[in-house]
């Protein structure tokens, strides 16, 4: 026998499906476009089940009005899981929730509601296990890619699952759309960590070469917890967590790797730093180009002290590229702030060698030959060798390839 509370449904690997009643009008649209158009519309909370019986049922076998048709609808286990997370039961139940109070504060403040009701027979008589119901309430947008026309790494898909409001921050003279999506009480730190970013991604365009991801691009506020910082590169609408919303750096930072880290992936992870490093150069760089050299002397004195404190907490070498793929990543002491913070010095040591322009025709150089594939660093040092005839082997052994602070920090 089933257990009590069991997600019974028909599902592969990607995907699981629900089954909704609708009136013909609405069911004519989705089966001819295989996707929900007008005259659909979210009501206020939508439920979705992926019990066929307990939906005939209810629907009285296509009998009730506006009932008479019943899809299958196709949806991603990632979006189901997600609703499931953030899903909070329909009545109180002392082993779940603790007191009444508490369950009702979570339960009015939940975007997502989960009941449970007897699965039903073929005849519709209640069966002792319970068949789930999910509902779902208007302002709960997901947000992700329809599609990704460019080669994107595994780690770049991501959703999510919020009350988000989208800001558009204007169009590109590339045509790319610049957007952000914030969650509520977020409009104001959103505002002010997205002052540039249009500009940034604009810049990164115009210096570095046409950008993969898509047409519209933006920063989604993600709301990973209290202490969680920074973002994640998931184009072509990365992630930015919630507590960082007001930071620039870090909306420019995960727009950079759309060229860095994305665009030209790493091809071992001995590499992290071309995609760590160079994002932050280019960030410190977009600073440059869309507030002046004043606001990007700023940044750099604040990632001294980020130098500083990395490199006081755990140093390490910021390219241990004697390997490829022998590394963990995870448990490795690459992970941490000294690829970002020594590679982004690296970058700045060398443009005062060889120029902002020289260093921008080798960044957008490399950007071309390698975009949708892999590279490694090494192959970024030999080119900036044959493009300029500088040699920044010195440079790397010194920021890349050797422990403690240089001497001279520039
Ligand atoms: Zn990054």
């Amino acid at each position: 026998m089933p257990g009590a509370r069991e997600v019974r449904a028909d599902h592969d690997r990607a995907t699981i499906v629900m089954y909704q009643a609708y009136p013909d009008a609405i069911a004519d649209v989705a089966v001819k476009q295989q996707r929900f158009g007008p005259p659909f519309s979210l009501g206020r909370m939508t439920w979705i089940k992926p019990s066929f019986l307990w939906l005939m049922h209810r629907s009285n076998w296509g009998r009730k009005s506006g009932q008479e048709r019943t899809l299958a609808v196709r949806i991603r286990r990632e979006a189901w899981h997600e609703a499931l997370r953030l899903a909070v039961l329909t009545a109180f139940e002392p082993r779940v929730h603790g007191t009444p109070e508490k369950w009702r504060q979570a339960f009015e403040a939940a975007p997502v509601h989960v009941q449970w009701d007897p699965e039903r027979s073929l005849r519709g008589a209640g069966l002792p296990y319970d068949s789930i119901q999910i509902g779902v309430g208007r302002t709960v947008i997901s947000r992700y890619p329809e599609r990704i026309p460019g080669q994107a790494p595994a780690y770049m898909l991501a959703w999510a699952v919020g009350e988000y409001t989208e800001k558009a921050l204007g169009t590109t003279r590339a045509g790319t759309q610049v957007s952000v999506w914030h969650l509520p009480g977020e409009a104001e730190v959103a505002t002010t960590g997205t002052l540039h970013l249009k500009g940034a991604v604009d810049f990164f365009e115009q210096r570095y070469g046409t950008y993969t991801f898509g047409r519209k691009v933006g920063s989604v506020s993600a709301n990973w917890g209290p202490g969680a910082y920074g973002g994640m590169e998931h184009h072509p609408y990365w992630h930015v967590a919630s507590d960082a919303m007001d930071d620039k750096l870090v909306h420019q930072h995960e727009a950079a790797h759309g060229w860095y880290g994305n665009g030209v992936r790493i091809r071992c992870w001995e590499d992290f730093v071309l995609s760590e490093g160079t994002a932050e150069y280019l960030t410190a760089r977009s600073v440059r180009a869309t507030e002046g050299v004043e606001a990007e002397e700023a940044v750099w004195t604040q990632w001294r002290a980020a130098l500083a404190r990395a490199v006081s907490r755990g140093d390490t070498l910021a390219l241990p590229d004697s390997t490829c793929n022998e590394i963990d990543i995870i448990s490795h002491p690459l992970w941490s702030n000294i690829p970002y913070m020594k590679g982004a010095f690296f970058y700045r040591a060398l443009e005062k060698r060889i120029g902002a322009a020289a260093m921008d025709r080798v960044l957008a150089k490399f950007y071309r030959r390698h975009v949708g594939g892999t590279a490694r660093m090494q192959q970024l040092l030999d080119l900036v060798q044959a493009e300029t005839g500088y040699d920044p082997g010195p440079l790397a052994a010194v920021w890349l390839r050797g422990l403690g602070l240089p001497a001279e920090i520039p």
